[in-house]
């Protein structure tokens, strides 16, 4: 074990363009390397040179160890992963971190296994044990607690982590090395590959940045009440979210669930509604300024994360909360004699039973 040492990251890549959770695994390595007075190893493979390899110094990377090739610039299952394992082997760090993305879902399995170790998907955390030992924080048993999960006879210790839990580090003035790795590949290691990249259809206000995200839950109970969150998110300026089973039940795409397999969100407002407040959702949304949480039931758990709680039915406060904005709204309006925007005609008027709730 004494001969593993450094916190790893692998730079995940999409058509050159480095992708910000390797940035922000490196933030976190950085701390975890400072606290144990060792190095921090980035594992780039792509068609880099070795001047866009030295930027990741910047941002705490002491070593940059740099895998280029034409054939790397897309991912490769194979020879991805022969090249980290080959790597890992060679140099022996003690974690190897990697972003909770599709590509690291297809990457970090087969890593771990070829490597014969352990990896714990999905971390929420890394942090040091008193023995200094890596611990890694997932939601667990049904997200009722949070679990630590320990790595005590293997290395290196492997985690995945979602984009957005921890914050993309500032880049800095730095020292530091990048290592040209040679590329051994065969016509084998390409025989899955990447035949084409198509973006996805964005259908909602992006929740990456928003600083209100409204977020409905299982309790909304229909898509037709989901009209309220669209409603309400619109009038703050805001994004809507959603937990796991509302987008089970078809009220919003995938791309806006927040948690733990979702989105990781940071606004400064967030408003949860018919939402318990399983672990699983809350890694998500715990570091908002401010949580307000509406739900009819006064023992839910997520009543004892929130900063403000309305104990009562979503499809009656959310049309108060509607009908009281949109009055402000005209108010405000009327004072600057100005015209209310368009958006005030929707079925929450002030006049609307909403505002009587
Ligand atoms: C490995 C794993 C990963 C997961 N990842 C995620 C994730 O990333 N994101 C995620 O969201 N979930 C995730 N889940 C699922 C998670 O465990 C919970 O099941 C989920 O978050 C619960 O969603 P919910 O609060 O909408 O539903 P429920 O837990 O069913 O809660 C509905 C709430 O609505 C309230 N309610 C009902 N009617 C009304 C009403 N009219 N007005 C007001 N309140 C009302 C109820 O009192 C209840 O508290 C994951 C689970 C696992 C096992």
């Amino acid at each position: 074990m004494g001969d593993y040492r450094g916190f790893w990251v692998f730079i995940e890549q999409l058509q050159g363009r480095v992708s910000d959770v390797g940035l922000e695994l490196l933030g976190k390595a950085r701390e975890l390397a400072d606290a144990t007075n060792t190095y921090v190893g980035a594992l780039l493979l792509g068609d880099f040179s070795k001047a866009k390899a030295k930027e990741l110094i910047s941002y705490g990377a002491d070593k940059v160890y740099l895998f280029s090739h034409e054939k790397l610039a897309t991912y490769h299952s194979l020879a991805y992963t022969k090249l980290v394992c080959q790597a890992v082997t060679q140099e022996k760090p003690e974690a190897l971190f990697i972003g909770a993305t599709p590509l690291g879902a297809n990457l970090a399995p087969r890593v771990a296994a070829q490597l014969e170790t352990g990896l714990s998907a999905h971390c929420v955390d890394l942090r040091l044990g008193e023995d200094g030992i890596l611990e890694q924080i997932v939601p667990g048993f049904g997200g009722t607690m949070m679990a630590v999960i320990i790595c005590p006879e293997k290395r290196p210790q492997m985690a995945t982590v979602m984009p957005g839990v921890f914050p993309k580090p500032e880049p800095q003035d730095r020292q530091g090395e990048v290592i040209s790795m040679a590329v051994e590949i065969t016509e084998k290691d390409l025989v899955p590959r990447v035949v084409e990249f198509k973006a996805k259809e964005q259908k909602t206000v992006a929740l990456d940045g928003a600083s209100v995200v409204v977020c409905g839950g299982y309790g909304m109970g229909s898509k037709e009440n989901w009209q309220l969150l669209e409603e309400l998110a619109r009038l703050l300026g805001g994004a809507v979210g959603a937990t796991r089973p509302a987008v089970d039940e078809g009220w919003a795409p995938e791309e806006v669930m927040i948690g733990q397999s979702g989105k990781i969100v940071h606004p400064k407002l967030y408003i949860g509604a018919g939402v318990s407040g399983i672990m699983h959702h809350v890694v998500g949304v715990q570091d908002s300024e401010i949580i307000v949480v509406i739900n009819k039931d006064p023992n839910a758990p997520f009543f004892q994360v929130c900063d403000f709680g309305v104990v009562g039915d979503a499809t009656q406060v959310l049309p108060a909360f509607i009908g009281k904005l949109k009055e402000r709204q005209k108010r405000a309006c009327d004072f600057l004699s100005i015209e209310t925007p368009q958006m005030n005609e929707g079925p929450y008027s002030p006049d609307s039973k909403g505002d009587s709730q």
